[in-house]
């Protein structure tokens, strides 16, 4: 006999909700919850923003390199420092999965979680990228960015994200139980081995949580759970960066293409995006200096 399964009148999305144990509450929860919320950092304190400096570096610019990474994959580009670069939205909405080091050493690599601590879940113009301890300096600093006119939406998302990792097959493996090589963790890993001659297994330990490019993305209102929503990058848009040391990035083209539905698989549209690297005159960069490292980082900032 054949059994008849009622429709089921949940959201479609109600079997990724999270469900929370819940203890009776203590006669005095009201107070301790209305204790008031301090944001974390003095950011006042740090160097500020001089936008007159950025805004004449950014006058006089000669491009010295393009570097085009295929839909699904990656690529790497070097900056040398006080050098622009600019992550282009070419062809189609796409999101880009970006790594920095100092290019000098792979050991100093971009910060992720300091730099949503210092600025926010998201950034844009006049935010720094900063690099992991002991050096806690900023790689880059944000110059322009064309979707800062989004601000954040009616679901608390935003765009060019670093509360996201990275797509990447283990996490599609535990989840999904397949098997998928081009997410952004694998791109990079491979992209990196292939700049530095390091075999792929020793490249991946050095990839890191990565900036998200033109990705929209934040926390459910109600369980403050990570979701995205389609990219609203266009072609013509970009975000660009000043390289305050000299600097190693990978860029993946995200295989979730704009990110509106999935990612890990090659279900969605991808398209490329473009790096462009560009040296300003002589003159806007009289008297500027490369960022120093922490001095703790020389000393010992644990002892
Ligand atoms: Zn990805």
């Amino acid at each position: 006999m054949e059994t008849v399964t009622p429709m089921s009148t949940e959201r479609p999305e109600a079997k990724n909700m999270r469900t929370r144990p819940r203890t009776k509450a203590p006669s005095d929860a009201a107070p301790r919850r209305a204790a008031r919320a301090v944001v974390c950092y003095a950011v006042d304190r740090l160097p500020a923003y001089d936008r007159n400096f950025y805004e004449s570096v950014r006058r006089d610019l000669t491009k010295v390199s393009e570097t085009i990474v295929p839909p699904r994959d990656a690529g790497t580009f070097r900056v040398p420092a006080g050098h622009l670069f600019r992550i282009v939205s070419s062809d189609g909405p796409q999101v880009g999965d970006l790594n920095l080091w100092n290019a000098n050493d792979l050991s100093e690599r971009f910060f992720s979680g300091k730099t949503r601590a210092l600025h926010a879940t998201h950034v844009t113009t006049g935010d720094r990228l900063w690099s992991t301890l002991p050096y806690l300096r900023p790689l880059a600093t944000i110059t322009h960015d064309t979707l800062d006119w989004y601000g954040f939406d009616d679901d608390g998302g935003g765009v060019h994200d670093v509360i996201g990792t990275r797509c990447d097959p283990y996490t599609q493996l535990l989840l999904g139980g397949t098997e998928y090589h081009h997410c952004c963790h694998s791109n990079l890993s491979r992209a990196l081995a292939a700049h530095t001659g390091l075999p792929v297994r020793e490249a991946e330990l050095h990839v890191h949580d990565v900036l998200n490019v033109f990705m929209c993305t934040g926390f459910t209102r109600d369980t403050h759970q990570y979701f995205m929503k389609a990219s609203p990058v266009r072609p013509g848009d970009f975000i660009e960066f000043f390289a305050e040391i000299d600097l190693l990035g990978a860029l993946s083209a995200c295989p979730g293409g704009d990110c509106s539905a999935e990612h890990s698989n090659d279900t969605a549209k991808c398209y490329p995006l473009k790096v462009e690297v560009y040296r300003p005159s002589e003159k806007a960069l009289s008297g500027w200096k490369p960022a120093e490292a922490s001095r703790y980082s020389r000393g010992h900032g644990s002892g």
